[in-house]
């Protein structure tokens, strides 16, 4: 079987199955299996594939079939232009992500900072920083030890491990450094709302990533409260939010001392991040 049959035979698996990215992720997972990129698949679609990659290939292909996200099947996601490991461990990185990473970097314009990342995850945030503001250094934390293995391995990756610390540690028992900036991607949905998630979602990534309590705000208030301590004057905080939590985020930001400096939105105009200062 030539490459073309292959990702001809898993997209058709992958449609009856209504996935909308059938094509694209059988390409993936092509390309993964025959260990080469996507454009070279393509480009050598008449090659023939032998048996070994094609029973891989239809293992995979059966994963996606189970509404597997795509990212934990490959072990990898693009973020900031960079391939990032990835796995259940976890959350996928996202474009609002991405967009809270832009005004992050647009904001300092290539200063020199140190800055937290509170619930690190991949490390995609600090890493995406590093690369743009090289003289910068990050920290990153994380409650789940899953997630700072494979942050660790994105940080070896992109060989920042002279501009970098990672910590297995709740935010809480957190001390000891001042910040320029903390940024963080913390869980925020209402724990509710949790079973309303594409099932994808819902049955791969890691709830600790993606639960934010009764009203979703649990983290979202711990990391403003406690950001207070770990910021230096006039240091900035960057978080991102759910959907519809903006006016609340913003009044407790408020309350607690910040300036709101930047409102970022989403592709359907939703707030999605806030930065503000700390006066
Ligand atoms: N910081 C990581 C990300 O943005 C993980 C966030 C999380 O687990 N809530 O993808």
């Amino acid at each position: 079987m030539n490459i073309l049959k292959l990702i001809q035979n898993g997209s058709k698996s992958l449609k009856i199955k209504n996935i909308q990215s059938h094509v694209l992720d059988s390409e993936l997972i092509a390309s993964f299996v025959l260990n080469c990129s996507r454009e070279d698949i393509i480009a050598n679609n008449q090659k023939n594939v032998n048996f070994e990659k094609i029973s891989f290939f239809n293992k995979l292909i059966k994963r996606r079939q189970k509404y597997e996200p795509i990212s934990y099947i490959i072990n990898r996601r693009e973020f900031w232009s960079k391939d990032f490991e990835i796995d259940k461990g976890t959350l996928i990185p996202r474009p609002e992500t991405e967009m809270m990473v832009e005004g992050i970097i647009q904001f300092f314009k290539k200063k020199r900072i140190s800055f937290l990342d509170v619930g690190t995850g991949s490390a995609c945030i600090i890493v995406s920083i590093l690369s743009e503001n090289i003289n910068s250094f990050g920290v990153g934390i994380d409650i789940s030890n899953k997630a700072i293995k494979v942050a660790g391995k994105n940080i070896l990756k992109f060989n920042l491990q002279n501009r970098s610390k990672l910590f297995n540690r709740s935010y809480e028992n957190f001390y000891g450094y001042k910040f320029d900036l903390v940024v963080s991607n913390p869980p925020y949905i209402k724990s509710m709302d949790i079973k309303n998630l594409s099932k994808d979602i819902r049955n791969y990534e890691p709830k600790l990533a993606l639960d934010g309590g009764k009203d979703g705000l649990d983290v979202i208030k711990k990391v403003i409260y406690k950001s207070r301590s770990t910021l230096k004057k006039n240091g900035v905080l960057a978080i991102e939010i759910g959907n519809g939590q903006h006016k609340k985020v913003s009044r407790l930001l408020k309350l607690f001392g910040y300036k709101i400096k930047l409102n970022i939105k989403d592709y359907r105009n939703n707030v999605r991040s806030i930065l503000s200062v700390l006066k």
